[in-house]
């Protein structure tokens, strides 16, 4: 029987980890795919407080291995559904006390035909991941937030061209990243354009543009699709309460409906999703379910 269970290994859920551990908890971690969730593949990261251009690995690697140390065990195990006191994997069923949910947000999809099918073969959801393979090569970047644009700025270094494609008149991107975007001369601003097709059998070739009601094609190499995240809380929605984009509902305390589960980080309700505020959570939910410890212990 575990004191806390924590699902996913990104900055919110690791912080709880440490947390917990201070406090002397018995700790599991457990993680569909790597540590370090969203921030892993982030070149440079500049607003976190102390470290100003610490790599997205570093940054994810110093807190994996901080919670390690401490004595929190982790498991790279998918979590498939929860009870009150059960943890549910594809592997095992882990009895707990607590549990807090810290599972993040995945790329949100266009839902386009194709989509699926050529994720790998020119289309991708990270840019400093699959950039490299586009060197002299014409690609297009979709969306207008801060993603987007950061996407774009690092491309227009190694592709020939880049596209900027966004479906409003304006981006919603910090003014600093829309100043350093109009600085570049290959990266090519298309707006109040959507994507209605993706081309190509086995691999991309093309796109189908949509701007005000005539269709153009667009032949590319790459595409990299930034249009935002969605929660990844599909599996914990028959038990805690969400609200209609899917986030748990909980305020500053971390709690859920549920008295002895709490969520952190971005999968819940909350106005800012940056790492400042998923390891602030990771602290409060620990300290909660800490707190909730000792009570049920009188
Ligand atoms: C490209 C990019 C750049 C960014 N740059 C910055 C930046 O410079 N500064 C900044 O402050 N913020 C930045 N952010 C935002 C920041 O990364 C997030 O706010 C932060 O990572 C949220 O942490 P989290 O722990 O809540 O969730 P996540 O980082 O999403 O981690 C959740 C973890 O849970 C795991 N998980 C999900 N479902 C399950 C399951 N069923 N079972 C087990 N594990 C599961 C996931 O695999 C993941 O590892 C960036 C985000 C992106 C996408």
């Amino acid at each position: 029987m575990y004191d806390v269970i924590i699902v996913g290994a990104g900055p919110a859920g690791l912080t709880s980890g440490i947390y917990a551990r201070r406090a002397n908890k018995k700790v599991l971690v457990l993680e569909a795919n790597t540590y370090g969730g969203q921030i892993i593949n982030t070149k440079s990261i500049e607003n976190y407080p102390v470290n100003p251009g610490i790599s997205g690995f570093d940054f994810a690697t110093k807190l994996y291995n901080q919670a390690k140390d401490l004595g929190t065990e982790i498991k790279f195990e998918k979590v498939t559904d929860i009870t009150e006191n059960e943890v549910i994997t594809t592997k095992e069923t882990y009895k707990t006390k607590t549990i807090i949910i810290a599972t993040g947000s995945d790329n949100r999809k266009l839902n386009l035909e194709n989509e699926e099918q050529l994720t790998g073969k020119g289309i991708s959801y990270c840019a400093t991941c699959d950039g490299a393979f586009y060197k002299d090569k014409i690609v297009a970047v979709i969306g207008g937030g801060n993603t987007a644009l950061e996407d774009a700025i690092y491309l227009s270094d190694i592709a020939k061209t880049v596209y900027l494609i966004h479906r409003r008149d304006t981006f919603k991107a910090e003014a600093i990243l829309v100043g350093q975007l109009k600085q570049k001369e290959n990266i090519k601003i298309v707006l109040n354009t959507t994507i209605t097709k993706i081309n190509g059998d086995n691999k991309l070739e093309s796109i189908n543009l949509l701007t005000n009601n005539e269709t153009t094609k667009l032949n590319i190499d790459g595409l990299f699709i930034a249009v935002g995240q969605v929660p990844e809380t599909e599996n914990f929605k028959k038990l805690i309460n969400t609200n209609e984009q899917g986030y748990i509902i909980a305020e500053e305390d971390c709690k859920t409906n549920i008295k002895n589960i709490f969520v952190a980080g971005d999968t819940r309700t909350k106005n800012l999703r940056q790492l400042v505020t998923a390891t602030s959570d990771g602290a409060i939910a620990a300290t909660e379910a800490i707190k909730y410890l000792s009570e049920i212990k009188e």
